[in-house]
C-alpha cells in the first residue's frame, strides 16, 4: 500500500513504521524527527549479501555506501551483518573506526582526499582506498612508504556511461570530476603506474555510474566495459586484476508509481553478464564489490513533522507549514525530489487535499513538496514524509541555526534514540 513494506496503518488510523505508532513516536520524541526501521535495513543488507552468495558463490563483498546515512549505529549494524562500509571523508571514517568497524572491510572514496585523510586511512589499515587521480596515487604511495606499509587500492574509472539520461549514453561522461578516463588512455596509464609502485597493491578497478537508476542496461554495459579493460590490462601488462567494484546506484521507490526492479533481479542479471563475459574474455570472474547506499536505508526511514500554520491563498495554493524543512531535507530544494506524504494521525482518511508543504527556514524555496495530495490537515497534525532514510540526515544543515533532528530506530514496535536531537548549545559550541 505504501512505498515501503515497513509502513502501515493501525486500528487507530495512525501511520506505523516497523510496528510502532508514528503519532506516539512524535509525542515521545518530539518533532521534527527521523525514524528508521531496523528490520528493513537489515533485510536490505541481507538481500544484497544473499545475491553475492547466490550469483558469485560468495566471492564478493557488499559495501554499504555510508554517505546515504552515516552514524555509529549504522556502522554497528553493517559490522554485525558482515558487510563492508564505504566512507568518503575523514569524518565518515572516524565514525566507522569509533565503533571498531573491521578496517579490512572499509573502502575509502573521494575525489580529493586530503593528506591528513590519507595518513588516517593508512595508519588505520583501511582495506581498500579507491584512488581517484594521479596526484593522490603518488601521495598515497609516499604515505604508505613512510609507514613501511603496502596499501590495497582500486582505481576509480569513468566507464563513459551516463545512466541519468533518458536513454543512457555511452560517451560524454568524460566530463566528470571523478576518476580516470578510459577513452584518453588515462586509465591504462594509471594502472601501469600503480603496478610499478612499491607501496601500492592494485587490487582492482571501480566504477559508479550514478544514482537512483531503474534500468538494468547501464549496469550491464558498465560491467562489460570494465571487463574489457581488465582484458586490456592483462594483455598489456600480464597482470590479471582480482577485484571489480561495480558501485551503487540502485533505484528505490519514492512514489507509488516508481517501479524499481527487485534487488535480486538486478543482481542476477548483472551477475549473468559478469560471469559469462569474463569467461568469454578468458578471465576468471573477479571478486565483486557492490556499494548500495540509498537502496539500503532510503525506504527504511521517514520524517515526522508537526503542522503549524495553514495558509490558504484563494485561487493560488495552500501552504502547510511544518516545524522542519530544507535544513533536515534539502532534496526538494536541490533537485525537486518527489516524496509521498501522509497525515500520520489521519492515515486511514482519504487524501482529498492538494497542498504545498513548506519548511520554517527563511527562504521561499524551503519546500518539502508542492501540489502534493494529503488528508485535510490542521495545526497540530503530524505529517510523515516517507522514504527519507537516505541523503536527508546526511545532507542536513544548521541553516537558520536550527538544531539537527534526532534519529529514532524502531524494531518490532520498540523504539530507541540512535542520534540525539542537537541542542542550541551544541549549535553554538564552536563559536568564540
Ligand atoms: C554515492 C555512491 C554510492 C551509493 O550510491 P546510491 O545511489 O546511494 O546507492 C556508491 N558508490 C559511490 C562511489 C558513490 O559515490
Amino acid at each position: 500500500m505504501y512505498v515501503s513494506d515497513c509502513i502501515s496503518v493501525n486500528e487507530k488510523g495512525h501511520l506505523t513504521i516497523g510496528g510502532a505508532d508514528t503519532v506516539e513516536l512524535a509525542e515521545k520524541y518530539g518533532t521534527p524527527a527521523y525514524v528508521f526501521d531496523e528490520n528493513e535495513i537489515r533485510n536490505n543488507l541481507r538481500e544484497f549479501k544473499k545475491s553475492i552468495d547466490e550469483n558469485y558463490g560468495g566471492n564478493g563483498l557488499v559495501v554499504y555506501a555510508s554517505k546515504a546515512f552515516c552514524c555509529k549505529e549504522m556502522c554497528r549494524i553493517c559490522a554485525q551483518e558482515g558487510t563492508g562500509i564505504d566512507v568518503v571523508s575523514g569524518g565518515e571514517l572516524y565514525t566507522a573506526l569509533s565503533v571498531g568497524f573491521p578496517t579490512d572491510r572499509i573502502v575509502f572514496h573521494g575525489n580529493n582526499k586530503t593528506h591528513d585523510e590519507l595518513v588516517m586511512a593508512v595508519t588505520n589499515n583501511v582495506g581498500r582506498i579507491i584512488v581517484d587521480n594521479v596526484t593522490e596515487l603518488e601521495s598515497l604511495n609516499e604515505v604508505a612508504a613512510s609507514q613501511g606499509k603496502t596499501v590495497g587500492i582500486m582505481l576509480r574509472i569513468k566507464p563513459g556511461i551516463d545512466a541519468h539520461t533518458h536513454d543512457f549514453i555511452r560517451t560524454g561522461q568524460i566530463d566528470s570530476k571523478f576518476g580516470f578516463a578510459l577513452e584518453t588512455g588515462e586509465a591504462m596509464a594509471a594502472v601501469k603506474e600503480a603496478l610499478k609502485m612499491p607501496n601500492i597493491k592494485l587490487r582492482g578497478l571501480h566504477c559508479h555510474i550514478g544514482s537512483q537508476i531503474f534500468d538494468l542496461d547501464p549496469f550491464e554495459l558498465a560491467a562489460t566495459v570494465m571487463l574489457d579493460l581488465f582484458k586490456d590490462i592483462k594483455d598489456q601488462t600480464g597482470v590479471e586484476l582480482e577485484e571489480l567494484n561495480l558501485g551503487g546506484g540502485f533505484g528505490i521507490k519514492y512514489l507509488k508509481t516508481d517501479r524499481p526492479r527487485p534487488f535480486a533481479d538486478y543482481m542476477k542479471k548483472v551477475a549473468e553478464t559478469v560471469n559469462s563475459y569474463s569467461a568469454k574474455l578468458g578471465l576468471k570472474t573477479p571478486f565483486i564489490l557492490i556499494e548500495p547506499g540509498r537502496s539500503v536505508v532510503g525506504a527504511a526511514g521517514l520524517t515526522l513533522y508537526t503542522v503549524g500554520a495553514v495558509k490558504n491563498i484563494p485561487d493560488v495554493r495552500t501552504y502547510v507549514s511544518i516545524d522542519g524543512g530544507m535544513g533536515d531535507n534539502p532534496r526538494y530544494a536541490l533537485y525537486q525530489s518527489h516524496y509521498e506524504l501522509v497525515c500520520a494521525n489521519k492515515a486511514s482518511e482519504k487524501r482529498t487535499e492538494t497542498v504545498t508543504v513548506a519548511g520554517k527556514c527563511c527562504e521561499s524555496g524551503d519546500l518539502i513538496q508542492e501540489w502534493t495530495h494529503i488528508q485535510p490537515v490542521e495545526p497540530g497534525d503530524i505529517i510523515a514524509v516517507l522514504s527519507t532514510g537516505a541523503y536527508n540526515y546526511s545532507m542536513a544543515s544548521n541553516y537558520n541555526r536550527i538544531p539537527r533532528l534526532p534519529a529514532v530506530m524502531v524494531k518490532d514496535g520498540e523504539s530507541r534514540v540512535i542520534i540525539k536531537r542537537e541542542t542550541y548549545e551544541q549549535v553554538a559550541e564552536c563559536d568564540i
